[in-house]
């Protein structure tokens, strides 16, 4: 038994690729492309969309809808440690090495 999703990409059936081919001769169309998701992969998004090209087209033509759903109304923050080292390069001179370090305040 093999479970599909069709790809949910808005013009999957209109881009020209001999994979989206169907039918008989005299009566070819471009078909959306089906996806196997019955096995392990593929996983995630993946489940939905053939591939990036697809899948950015669904987030260009959708994306108010997630912005509705999930709203940012306020900035996020991570605490972090800053780091700086100065070392000597023999070609540079002197530099600053900055590292910056989420800090774990759970
Ligand atoms: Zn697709």
């Amino acid at each position: 038994m093999s479970d599909y999703n069709w790809c949910h990409g808005p013009n999957c059936h209109k881009r020209e690729t001999t994979t989206r081919v169907r039918g008989v001769k005299g009566s070819k169309v471009l078909r959306t492309i089906k996806i196997n998701v019955s096995g392990m992969y593929p996983q995630g998004v993946w489940k939905y969309f053939c591939d990036q090209t697809c899948l950015m087209r669904f987030i260009h033509k959708h994306y108010r809808e997630f912005i509705a759903v999930h709203p940012r109304t306020e900035a996020l923050e991570t605490p972090i440690e800053i780091k700086k080292e100065t070392h000597e390069s023999p070609y540079w001179g002197k530099q600053t090495r900055t590292t910056i370090t989420p800090v774990d305040n759970a």
